[in-house]
């Protein structure tokens, strides 16, 4: 604080730390000391735990020692990267003149610093920090509070490639929307991060969550600050904002400014989506799916891992893009279906386009560090050979009678100015060096002048080399030599033996002394120094052109931004259409018939992922299935199949390969079938797996009845909900009953396109009297007391379960399976007497059960409302808080 400021025993670097610390407070101080990155005080010990670093002291501070740890700059990126991954936000703190300008000040003078950036984890740039084949997205959350309750907004952008864009969305609705972008921060306002609400939802979100000053959400200042941002004079150009959408689009790019201090990524337009554009996907459903990555959290055995044949680093990031987020437009959908299918029958055109593709680098997050001023010699070298192979694309799509994806895209490669090509292909050596310090990346004869300083100092470097001779004769000592040290700079160096000749008339007329070590002797001559000092200057004259010319290009490279930032998004989207139709070709995938409507049939599906993991441990082919979900003629509302069948007979692969290959076909890849059908899914449900969330103290039981009542609570018409034993989690026939309500519910209520995997044989018989109900089993063969499982669908029952049988093939000693059973025969003896079996014929029709129930329904909402109110304490409130708790309630009724 300001008193220890005053302090005179304070030094005056200590107070320049202090000031640039407090101005800093929820961050790190990387505190650049020439060659590294200091970190004091509390900060020190922090990043000493976190890196594993020692940590030391320097110096005094009030009298007490300073805990200090430091990082070298050139590995300052991996510390950065551990730290960021640790949760820690780091201010990056750089000298701002040479250390000589603050000594000409005077000898008191701190060389002055200040911040020049934040790094956190949603505003990174570096490729050491980041994945190439992921966006890391910074997200913004708005809100505006209305009569109606709260209209939100999400915004995201990934300030390494530029795209920006927004969606409305419900509270409801924000899980899915989190799990769909996966931002690697969220930004949220005070008010917001604090409200009860949206806890659950934040602390879920399996991201890092920044609350910021309320004010920063307003919507009028943060309009003021996207028209300045994007230097324009209204929103209109933009689509059709809401309060919540600019709210949140402010919010993010004043972060941006924030952090980046003023540098100005090449962020574009925010481009707004309509909202059920995509498929919403639970985060659930999301996990379970393994769409991007498998519930372990790796990429290796997801479905974007299984059908990634993408050649660059923006094909990656798209393609996970797509398959995390399908489509629900039919022209889209269309379009991009269009686009795959010329390219699978066009084999060599996806060749020689696979192939250009290959060559092109990784243009967008090169062309953003470049704009930020971030960049080095081999991003200029990134945008030169993105925007060459951006030229080879072009003339290999310029064939005519293309689908329109192709033609568009082929438009935006082609569209780059030739002089931009030319210019960086004249002006860069084939493989530069990464920092413009090292120097040496502009190529020869590009620039007269550089040419000439260049051959000025490597002339001098001649001479010197040739000195070495020279001096040799001259002096007689044969082992001396010229050797060159940032210290000393070049000197004569002789081993300890020939020191008092040289130190001797006529030699020490000629060799100044200038050091002694144990066995060597240094010395310089007049004639070294010269030629030092024109080696440095014409150094110093090449290495000033050169940055002059570093920045006239990077200047070119910003005019020319737009169309490049298109170019390289057209790149990541060709790569991707090739990629689908790579392993549509590769695998044999065929285009599905994608339709408006309520249409589900699939004819030979297979599972992308178990059938090459299958084929990887050479352990049989996979078995195609088909599914019918659709309605029959004459009928409204689509199938529900139950289906049985022993466990490891392949229920839960054929549940999820359905649900895979609707969400392939609007994503618009080829699908793993002979042949399908597909009405457009909305919404995508599922409770598979059996995960326990301990974590949030939910038993497995838990999890399963809420995930479950959120899907009959929501699943609409359109809807596609996939349930894997749902039930299994309790007591037998509280299993049984949940599970046959659940049934029940389905077909009368949500008439969706279901399939419900279960173990509980009683609900077969449901098939007798719902008319949309199927039974499907899974093929079983006993073959000398083993089962042998087939992993073929056929419409029917399982006669039996063979739990038996799978124990022993999972190696149960033998007097536990016979006895295991007699107890089974038992038990199936008195069922048959008494069971469930009877239950169909008895219990009234589910319809009848809802006719009974007056309408509506009760609302799971009374309920919330009154719980609510239960743990209201009226004493315990301030007015603020009773009237933010009058408004959650109204919320509720
Ligand atoms: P369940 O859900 O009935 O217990 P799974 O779907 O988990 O069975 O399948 C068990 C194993 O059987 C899978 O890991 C896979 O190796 C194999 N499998 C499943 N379906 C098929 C199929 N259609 N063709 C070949 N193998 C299959």
């Amino acid at each position: 604080d300001a008193d220890v400021l005053d302090d005179p025993r304070v030094t005056p670097m200590m107070r320049q730390y202090l000031e640039i610390k407090a101005a800093n407070p929820d961050c790190l101080l990387f505190y650049r000391m020439g060659d590294f990155y200091e970190l004091f005080f509390e900060d020190a010990e922090a990043a000493s735990r976190a890196l594993g670093i020692t940590l030391t002291v320097r110096g005094k501070h009030l009298g007490r020692d300073i805990p200090m740890c430091g990082v070298p700059l050139h590995t300052a990126d991996d510390y950065l990267q551990r730290l960021i991954a640790g949760g820690f936000r780091v201010a990056v703190c750089e000298q701002l003149e040479d250390p000589s300008e603050a000594r000409k000040r005077g000898s008191k003078s701190v060389v002055q610093r200040d911040v020049v950036r934040l790094v956190t984890p949603g505003t990174l740039t570096e490729e050491r920090l980041l994945d190439s084949s992921r966006n890391n997205f910074l997200a913004a959350l708005g809100r505006v509070k209305g009569a109606g309750g709260d209209e939100l907004a999400l915004a995201w952008a990934d300030i390494s490639t530029g795209e920006f864009r927004l969606m409305a969305v419900t509270a409801g609705e924000l899980p899915a929307a989190l799990a769909r972008v996966a931002p690697g921060e969220l930004l949220v306002s005070d008010a917001l991060y604090d409200s009860p609400e949206y806890r659950q939802a934040l602390r879920e979100a399996k991201t890092s969550v920044t609350p910021l000053p309320s004010a920063m959400f307003d919507s009028t200042a943060a309009e003021r600050r996207l028209l300045s941002f994007f230097a324009v004079a209204s929103l209109d150009g933009f689509g059709d904002l809401s309060r919540a959408d600019v709210a949140a689009a402010g919010a993010l790019v004043a972060y941006v400014d924030r952090t980046q201090k003023g540098g100005r990524p090449p962020l574009r337009p925010p481009r707004p989506e309509p909202s059920g554009a995509v498929v919403s996907i639970d985060p659930a459903t999301r996990a379970n799916l393994e769409l991007t990555q498998t519930l372990s959290g790796e990429r290796k055995g997801s479905l974007l891992w299984a059908l990634d044949r993408t050649v660059t680093s923006a094909g990656a990031r798209e393609l996970a893009k797509r398959l995390s987020a399908p489509l629900t437009d039919l022209k889209e959908i269309t379009r991009r279906l269009d686009a795959v299918g010329h390219l699978v029958e066009a084999r060599e055109m996806r060749a020689s386009l696979r192939e250009a593709l290959k060559a092109a680098p990784d243009l967008a997050r090169s062309r953003a560090r470049l704009a930020l001023m971030r960049g080095g010699p081999r991003d200029l070298a990134c945008v030169r050979d993105g925007v060459v192979a951006a030229g080879e694309l072009a003339t290999i799509l310029a064939v005519g009678g293309l689908p329109a994806a192709l033609e568009e895209i082929s438009a935006r490669l082609g569209a780059l100015s030739d002089e931009l090509r030319g210019a960086l292909a004249t002006a860069l050596v084939e493989r530069p060096p990464l920092n413009r310090r090292d120097g040496n990346f502009i190529a020869d004869g590009y620039r007269p002048e550089l040419d000439e300083a260049r051959a000025l100092r490597d002339e001098s470097r001649q001479v010197v080399a040739g000195l070495q001779a020279t001096y040799q004769d001259r002096t007689g000592v044969r082992s001396l030599k010229v050797k060159h040290n940032n210290v000393l700079g070049y000197f004569v160096e002789v081993t300890a033996q020939h020191e008092a000749k040289m130190r001797a008339e006529p030699l020490s007329g000629e060799f100044f002394h200038r050091q002694s070590l144990a066995n060597q002797i240094r010395f310089s001559t007049n004639e070294l120094a010269d030629l030092e000092g024109r080696i440095a200057s014409a150094a110093d004259r090449a290495m000033a052109l050169e940055n002059e010319i570093f920045d006239t290009l990077c200047h070119a490279i910003a005019e020319e931004g737009e169309r490049l930032d298109a170019a390289g998004e057209a790149l990541g989207e060709l790569d991707v259409l090739c990629s689908l139709a790579e392993i549509a070709a590769e695998r044999d995938f065929v285009r599905p018939e994608v339709q408006d409507g309520i249409a589900f049939d699939i004819e030979g599906g297979r599972h992308p992922v178990v059938e090459q993991a299958l084929e990887a441990e050479r352990s049989g082919p996979f078995v195609a299935n088909d599914c019918v979900l659709g309605p029959a003629d004459g009928q409204d509302a689509g199938r529900l199949l139950v289906i049985t069948g022993p466990n490891m007979g392949g229920k839960s692969t054929f549940l999820r390969q359905n649900a895979l290959i609707a969400l392939l076909a609007q994503a618009g890849s080829f699908v793993p079938a002979r042949r399908a059908r597909i009405g457009i899914v909305d919404r995508l449900f599922s409770r598979v797996g059996a995960a326990d969330d301990l974590a949030r103290g939910r038993s497995t039981f838990m999890v399963e009845m809420v995930e479950t009542a959120a899907i009959l609570n929501q699943a609409g018409p359109r809807s596609l909900v996939i349930l894997d034993e749902i039930g299994r989690g309790t007591a037998t026939f509280d299993g049984l009953s949940i599970a046959w309500a659940a049934i029940e519910h389905l077909h009368e209520v949500n008439r969706c396109r279901s399939l419900f995997a279960t173990h509980f044989h009683e609900l077969t018989a449901l098939a007798e009297t719902l008319p949309r109900v199927f039974n499907a089993t899974l093929r079983v063969k006993e073959w000398q007391g083993d089962v042998v499982f087939l992993h073929e669908v056929v419409s029917g029952t399982a006669d039996r379960s063979y739990g038996v049988q799978v124990a022993r093939l999972a190696g149960l000693p033998e007097a536990v399976l016979s006895r295991a059973k007699e107890v089974l025969e038992r038990l199936e003896d008195t069922e048959r007497k008494s069971g469930a079996a009877g239950l169909v014929s008895d219990l009234p029709l589910f319809a009848v059960h809802l006719a009974r129930e007056a309408k509506p329904a009760p609302a799971a909402k009374d309920d919330a409302l009154r719980l609510r109110m239960r743990d209201l304490a009226p004493d315990d409130m301030t007015p603020r808080d009773a009237l933010a708790a009058l408004y959650e309630l109204k919320r509720l009724a």
